[in-house]
């Protein structure tokens, strides 16, 4: 079976936890600072960018809503068409999410149905840069600017893509990366938040281990200090050693890795272009860490998945609209025709960096057998 998505990981991914058996130090210490050093200096911006290692990509968003003190009678605007990740941190926080639609060439949030999502309530917009393809940024900030609303990227699918030249994440308010399994480069799981406002970096970093104060540098030097206060609420959030020294490995593989994705991804667009029944979305490749290659299927898209299926090929929907899931449909507010649109089309097809030719050639031939071309 062909599978949609597979961790690109091996022999230097083994050693690099190696070391950190060895020194007993398995939880949060210096190889996370190693890495958070290692993703300040892969995204750049100035000034400097704080980054905060934490154990996934969901609690980096919510430690981040948590530090901007969103809470009960607050608003966050988000796309529904995600994964159901965005909306829960939403939830958990006692905020209400905001469901905005989509363009459909890019399935990015929709700038001018986000301008009608604005209430005075507003207090967060979570843009989600779909497949990698970045969200229109300058657009969303403005709009945040001029209604005192803070912009938090959901950026799980979007670690190493660049917008107006710029790397997600070195620009904007608060930018939160997931490292799980199938993401562009994983930790095993992990996720960072990164700002270069220092107050929501210091809330972060507290909150990022129970609230506890002054702990942290003792800790990067794998020592324990015996005192500390309690100054805020906070989690049990943070990127263990283990996890860090995975993903120091794979951020130095992220061009080798992504370099391998965009090959193929080009090579389904040149098969795919002349086929009747798909559209492709909209993707500059230039400036992408792509995360997941996504046709649109018209009328027949079930049927091609089962095809897929009897040929031991994967494929998946991402991602069932938050809006249909039970304990969403209370939020509803607008009609999202765009995103149920789409829903009935979308279909990922296996993209890895570790895809040979010939499972590629398989996915281009039974498509293009499916659609009698
Ligand atoms: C993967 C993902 C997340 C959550 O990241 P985890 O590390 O899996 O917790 C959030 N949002 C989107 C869009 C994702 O794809």
């Amino acid at each position: 079976m062909i599978p949609v998505s597979k961790p690109s990981i091996g022999a230097e991914e083994l050693k690099a936890i190696e070391p950190v058996f060895k020194s007993g130090w398995l939880g949060m210490g210096s190889v996370v600072k190693e890495f958070e050093d290692a993703v300040a200096a892969f995204v750049g911006g100035e000034p400097q960018s704080y980054v905060i290692a934490v154990n996934t990509g969901t609690t980096a968003m919510h430690i981040a809503l948590s530090a901007l003190g969103v809470g009960a009678g607050d608003e966050v605007i988000i796309p529904s068409l995600t994964f159901v990740a965005t909306a829960q941190i939403v939830t958990a926080t006692g905020a209400t999410p905001v469901f905005c639609d989509i363009e459909e060439d890019t399935l990015n949030i929709d700038v001018n149905y986000l301008k009608k999502c604005i209430t005075k309530k507003t207090k967060v917009i979570i843009p989600v840069h779909y497949r990698g393809f970045p969200c229109s940024m300058s657009a969303i900030l403005n709009i945040a600017r001029n209604n005192n609303i803070i912009v938090v990227e959901d950026a799980a699918h979007a670690f190493g893509s660049f917008y107006q030249g710029k790397k997600i994440g070195s620009f904007g308010d608060i930018t939160c990366f997931s490292f799980d399994p199938i993401k562009t480069i994983t930790c095993g799981e992990g996720g960072v938040v990164i700002t270069r406002d220092k107050k929501i970096y210091e809330s972060v970093v507290r909150k990022r281990i129970l609230g506890i104060d002054k702990d942290t540098w003792s800790r990067y030097k794998n020592e324990r200090s015996w005192s500390y206060d309690v100054i805020e609420q906070g989690y049990r959030y943070h990127m263990s050693n283990i996890n860090a020294a995975i993903g120091l490995v794979q951020i130095k593989k992220f061009e080798q890795l992504n370099k391998r994705k965009i090959n193929i991804a080009k090579r389904y667009d040149k098969e795919f272009a002349h086929i009747e029944g798909l559209s492709l979305l909209r993707t500059e490749y230039e400036d992408i860490g792509l995360f997941t290659y996504i046709v649109k299927v018209k009328n027949r898209r079930d049927e091609l998945m089962v095809h897929l299926k009897e040929k031991g090929i994967g494929s998946g929907i991402h991602y069932i609209p938050v809006h249909h899931f039970t304990y969403y449909k209370n939020f509803m507010r607008n009609p999202l025709l765009k995103t149920d649109k789409v829903y009935e089309q979308i279909l990922t097809l296996p993209l890895y960096s570790d895809m040979t030719d010939q499972e590629t050639c398989l996915v281009v031939k039974e498509i293009q057998s499916f659609f009698d071309f």
